[in-house]
């Protein structure tokens, strides 16, 4: 049997075992998913007793996405959004990747959005900031960063290819843009907040929230009155998991069955 697992303090209430024990169901892989919660100041002595302890994988969330990056080696996409979210051990030193960049990307295209050509606007630029500007970078599409500090946004922008950064007026640029992803934490178990005014908001606009508690935010909510197309942060927190699974184990992700366990998790927490 194997063992996978999710590195992160606090990882309580994670939907991930439920959603990748369903995947090992589904295909037949026999392994198990559990969760880990060390200390801050001994996220190494972690890493490197999972990997002598023959744990075969591990997804990574807060506060470690950082952490663990000098701790692995990283494949370029994860050195350059700077976070690991997914290590591979194998031989010699562990292999690490972000998979939150798959995420956003593999959730507009599986709601039909195109994203070569697409003007964007990012707003955050913390880890899935990161990830989402470069993913939307790499897949065609001219990045806006919108920050409420806006240096963290225009030193992003320096690095991603193409970009822009600024403060929270650059959500202006959201009136001409194609597609948004708010990537802070706003309205995360603040269902009066949002991080986009309505006013910017149109029916040619692609709208992924990478928050996902709760699943209808008050900026999907509004980005749905003004008739744009809305992706809700399960999509991307689901396509970041199947894109780990199939680093993993090599097989295609049943991702019905994976998207059935997550939402169902999620509605019962
Ligand atoms: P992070 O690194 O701590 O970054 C937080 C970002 O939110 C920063 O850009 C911060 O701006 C901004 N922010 C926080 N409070 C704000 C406020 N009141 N007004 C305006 N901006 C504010 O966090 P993260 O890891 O990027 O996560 C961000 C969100 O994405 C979280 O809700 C997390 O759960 C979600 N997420 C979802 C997925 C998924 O798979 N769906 C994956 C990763 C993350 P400053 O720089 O000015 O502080």
């Amino acid at each position: 049997m194997q063992v996978y697992g999710l590195v992160g303090n606090p990882v309580g209430h994670s939907a991930s075992p439920p959603m990748h024990e369903a995947a090992y169901e589904a295909t037949g892989v026999d392994a198990r998913y559990v969760t880990f919660e060390p200390e801050r100041s001994a996220i190494a002595d972690a890493i490197a007793g999972a990997d002598a302890l023959g744990v075969a994988g591990l997804n990574v969330t807060i506060p470690f996405k950082r952490d663990v990056l000098e701790l692995v080696d990283p494949d370029p996409l994860a050195e350059r959004i700077g976070a690991v979210n997914t290590i591979d051990f194998g031989t010699g030193k562990p292999n690490g990747y972000n998979t939150d960049a798959a995420g956003v990307t593999r959730a507009f295209e599986h709601h039909g959005v195109e994203l070569d050509g697409a003007d964007a606007v990012v707003v955050g630029a913390g880890g899935a900031g990161r990830a989402a500007a470069f993913a939307l970078a790499d897949a065609g599409s001219t990045v806006h960063i919108a920050n409420r500090t806006a240096a963290k946004a225009e030193e992003l922008a320096s690095v991603v290819p193409g970009a822009t950064g600024g403060g929270l007026e650059t959500l202006e640029r959201v009136g001409d843009a194609d597609v948004l992803v708010n990537a802070t934490s706003v309205g995360m178990e603040a269902p009066t907040e949002t991080p986009v005014p309505a006013a910017h908001l149109h029916a040619d606009l692609a709208v992924l929230d990478a928050v996902y508690t709760p699943l209808e935010t008050r900026l999907l909510r509004e980005a749905a009155d003004a008739g744009a197309v809305t992706v809700d942060g399960a999509w991307m927190l689901l396509l970041q998991g199947v894109e780990a699974f199939e680093l993993w184990t090599g097989l295609d992700a049943p991702v019905d069955v994976m998207n059935e366990a997550l939402r169902a998790h999620l509605s019962n927490d």
